[in-house]
């Protein structure tokens, strides 16, 4: 019996993949515009760091995390996010003494969460995400929604929506952390489980729960945007004037929580609006988490950042209907006759290769014809034929596959005439 895949997981096959080095491709050069620097943290961290960096409360920890002890007896955790390894790793390393502050950081890898599969929604996924770590100035905070704003844009993609939330600082959300457990109190026991332990814990999340959705008092609940003191309100409001400078456009929306105690200020999420994108629209969240760092050990920094997956950005470019140019085509298929010009041709195929050109032979001893089904399956530019009599003449032939124009030249040219020839396309 053969062994198949595990549940929620996906082979990225060639065809595929290379949709996937597209992006990585972009995220990479809009990352160096930015400067943002990439970093590469342990696929599993102690248990203790999601629990302590990602919060008890959230359903990452509660329901989704896949922890296993090693045969040392330790508990370790497959990551399930990046922001609470990011932030280990700079009090770890002391990034904080470096004098480039803010750091600003980006990584790029594959995360996993035990939760049900379905579209959109896997095991294991892959997060690009970014982190700034030392600055509280709303300019960085209209930057890195910029960055994530150019990728998706770079990307072609134009049916996306930024919505926008300002969650204000300790005091604004004691406030309205207050006015919440004053409105959802009376009524709680209309609401699902977790609401009700949310309501002393974290009410901010009860706005998030997806059961409880349409209750009536989900849509009376007052607005963070009341509660903002003096500080956050004219914060706010800088980043927005920032990202109209910018010419970004986004929306707002005051129930877009983020429930975690050290997020406060910005919070924010990309929506896809295409048809079609189906149930799950949301392809990127981040916000600013000033108390994270501090948490974890380290200094009182502040920080914002994001994340989205490779998967719903993919799926984004599907139904939005985006195709590119795939640069990966072969330029060059040498077809051989007779053992001695196949002996030769691997030498000459290498020397295509050293030389900068995609090329490709057969190796299942083809005839002639089938050759040339490969080198059409394969869309080479050029297909090169060399038989007994080119070989002993030291001469080759070269059909130029768009023009159909053919050309008998000297062996020992070939290469160099090859990447001319190349140039010119
Ligand atoms: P959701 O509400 O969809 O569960 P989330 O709040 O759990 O999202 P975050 O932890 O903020 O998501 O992660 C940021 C991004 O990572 C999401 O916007 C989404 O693009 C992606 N993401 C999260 N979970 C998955 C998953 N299981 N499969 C694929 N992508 C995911
Ligand atoms: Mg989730």
């Amino acid at each position: 019996m053969s062994i198949n895949i595990p549940r929620g997981t996906q082979d990225i096959l060639p065809g595929t993949v290379e949709k996937w080095q597209h992006i990585e491709k972009i995220t990479t050069e809009i990352c160096r515009n930015y400067q943002y620097k990439e970093i590469r943290t342990p696929i599993f961290e102690h248990t203790e760091l999601f629990q302590r960096g990602v919060g008890d409360t959230t359903d990452i920890v509660q329901k989704e995390m896949y922890t296993f002890t090693d045969r040392g007896d330790r508990s370790l955790t497959l990551r399930p996010e990046g922001t609470a390894a990011v932030v280990r790793s700079f009090v770890e390393n002391k990034m904080f003494g470096d004098p480039n502050q803010p750091v600003k950081l980006y990584y790029n890898g594959p995360m996993f969460r035990y939760e049900r599969p379905q579209s959109g929604r896997y095991r294991q996924f892959v997060q690009f995400g970014v982190e700034a770590i030392g600055s509280e100035d709303p300019a960085i905070d209209a930057e890195v929604l910029a960055l994530v704003m150019d990728i998706y844009k770079t990307a072609g993609l134009q049916k996306v929506e930024l919505v926008l939330n300002s969650l204000g600082d300790k005091d604004s959300r004691v406030a309205y952390r207050n006015a919440l457990i004053e409105h959802f109190q009376p009524r709680i026991g209309e609401f699902c489980e977790d609401c009700q332990s949310r309501l002393e814990k974290n009410p901010m999340r009860i706005l998030d729960c997806k059961k409880d959705r349409e209750h009536e008092l989900m849509k009376s609940a007052p607005s963070i945007l009341d509660y903002l003191n003096e500080y956050s309100r004219t914060y706010f409001e800088k980043v927005q004037s920032y990202l109209t400078a910018l010419g970004i456009d986004f929306t707002i929306d005051p129930t877009l929580v983020r429930g975690l105690d050290y997020y406060n200020h910005t919070a924010f999420e990309v929506m896809s609006r295409a048809d079609g994108f189906g149930a799950i629209t949301t392809l990127c969240g981040g916000g600013r988490y000033n108390g994270l760092v501090s948490q974890m050990g380290g200094p009182d920094v502040p920080g914002i950042g994001f994340a989205f997956s490779m998967e719903r950005f993919l799926a984004a470019m599907e139904a939005e209907g985006i195709a590119w140019e795939d640069d990966n085509r072969l330029d060059c298929y040498v077809v051989s006759l007779g053992e001695e010009a196949k002996d030769y041709t691997v030498k000459l195929v290498h020397d295509l290769r050293t030389a900068g050109i995609k090329a490709e032979r057969d190796y299942q001893n083809r005839k002639m014809k089938a050759q040339f089904k490969a080198a059409d399956r394969l869309q080479a530019r050029f297909v090169a034929i060399l038989g007994e009599d080119e070989l002993k003449e030291n001469k080759i032939n070269i059909k130029d596959m768009e023009t159909g124009e053919q050309q008998e030249i000297a062996l020992d040219q070939f290469v160099e005439t090859l990447r001319k020839k190349m140039e010119e396309k």
